[in-house]
């Protein structure tokens, strides 16, 4: 029997309410059997529940019991459990490691700004079920096997490198995994010469190879044949200008996506308005456990719902995530897709816990402000910053703004720019921010991701001597 991942434990009814009480059964079916397997964790998971007031498994009886436990892991404790397991055991796999370490076959790891990797740990039966979920997505996208894909994420290590490449390879579709390493020249090439019909890429990288295509290969991306863009790792794929300039410049379809953690996946439909990822393994993983990102109390996910997002795979075997903070803002939708009628669960990444900025009490998620900047292409290239002076949340206004000119637009068409974004961002975010426009060229891209916000401090404050 084939599994629809719209919907994979069957549920009947399209009751927005009664499906998600209905999946919250079916998963926490799944959950009982994985907090047994937590709880065999002596070093990490167990003394931590047991700190939560739990003194047995049996004593989560219902989804909304493991729901009101705190989190148990997040950046820092992961980081945290991997320098005490190097210390204790010798490798940095983590005291909260679930398998004896032989069994932990295939390594991915997220860089944080200490530049210290965190791992997410598969098993060989991790790794094969990494590979069906994220199977599931690529049928979801249209790709079918036998196809080539041109494989332009990062490959050091990252989730979304030799993880993805081999998922594409057990699903028969030929990747051609250049990786972002090989530099957007390369990447151009490679793809003129291999011909795939659809490219994994970061919408820094895709805006990137559109801009470079004519100077580097003679030719618009438009003429190599690619039919759908695959883009993760930042939000550009839900901004309505990016996928309006994708379709148009590549003549393909473009999808905004997430996955490969703990059996987690979800795909955004192609259709011309943006309504989130469809989510395609409820049934391996539960990604959308709202908190408030402030108290912490479970948020009841209904349609619409927004909140911190915990993760916990409901079967993984090797160092799982289990209430793990992710730290992403995510909001909820439960019901058809106005997009393409699909029934079931759609999740949109609206900001980051620890990018969310408060200006005079106004919580704005930096995503919101690229979104409305957006709206102002072809005369802004895209590329933009968020300059603030210390850490966020707490921003002293105005908020700095600095934001790229196109490169066809004459220096004196500059200031009334300026005013035209800040006047429509005090439309639609309630607060006015100085918005300085750069020349073109002006902001570095990395290809990878590229972060909005940075943290500058006022020159006059800086330099004064008093
Ligand atoms: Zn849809």
């Amino acid at each position: 029997m084939t599994v629809d991942p719209h919907n994979p434990f069957a549920i009947e009814t399209r009751d927005p309410a009664e499906y998600q009480a209905a999946l919250g059964v079916r998963r926490f079916e799944k959950l009982k059997r994985q907090i047994r397997h937590v709880w065999s964790n002596e070093d990490y998971f167990r003394p931590r529940l047991i700190a939560a007031g739990v003194s047995s498994p049996d004593d989560i009886q219902t989804l909304d019991d493991f729901r009101r436990l705190p989190a148990m892991l997040d950046k820092a404790s992961h980081r945290q459990s991997q320098e005490e397991s190097l210390a204790r055991y010798g490798h940095p796999f983590g005291l909260h490691l679930t398998v004896p370490l032989e069994q932990a076959i295939h390594l991915a790891a997220t860089s944080g700004t200490t530049g210290q990797p965190t791992f997410y740990v598969f098993s060989k039966r991790d790794l094969d079920l990494s590979h069906a979920t994220l199977g599931r997505l690529f049928a979801q996208a249209g790709i079918r096997p036998g196809e080539t894909t041109f494989h332009a994420f990062g490959l050091s290590l990252w989730l979304a490198g030799v993880t993805y490449v081999q998922a594409l390879e057990a699903y028969g579709a030929r990747p051609v995994a250049l990786g972002a390493e090989a530099g957007v020249p390369k990447i151009l090439r490679y793809i003129e010469f291999t011909r795939p019909t659809t490219l994994f890429a970061t919408p820094s990288m895709v805006s990137q190879l559109i801009e470079r295509a004519p100077g580097e290969i003679g030719k618009p991306v438009g003429a190599l044949g690619i039919k759908r863009v695959l883009c993760a790792g930042e939000p550009g794929a839900g901004l309505p200008a990016f996928r309006q300039r994708v379709r148009e410049e590549f003549g393909a379809e473009v999808f905004d996506f997430m996955g490969g953690a703990w059996h987690n996946a979800a795909l955004s439909c192609a259709s011309h308005d943006y309504h989130g990822m469809h989510y395609l393994t409820d049934d391996t993983c539960f990604r959308y456990d709202l908190v408030d990102p402030v108290t912490k109390a479970p948020i009841e996910l209904t349609d619409g719902a927004v909140g911190e997002a915990l993760h916990t795979g409901l079967e993984y075997e090797a160092a799982p995530a289990f209430r793990y903070a992710t730290g992403d803002i995510l909001k909820i939708h439960v019901g058809p897709c106005p997009g393409c009628g699909v029934f079931g669960t759609r999740m949109e990444v609206v900001g980051r816990v620890d990018d969310m900025l408060a200006i005079k009490g106004v919580k704005v998620y930096p995503v919101a402000i690229q979104n409305v900047v957006l709206q102002f292409r072809p005369r802004v290239s895209g590329e933009l910053r968020i300059r603030l002076d210390a850490p966020p949340p707490k921003v002293e206004p105005p908020l700095r703004l600095a934001i790229e000119a196109a490169a066809d637009l004459p220096a004196d068409a500059w200031p009334a720019l300026a005013h035209e974004i800040e006047h429509r961002i005090r439309e639609l975010l309630t607060f006015r921010p100085e918005v300085s426009i750069l020349p073109h060229g002006a902001l570095p891209r990395s290809g990878q991701k590229t972060k909005l916000i940075e943290i500058v401090e006022k020159t006059a404050t800086a330099s004064s001597p008093h």
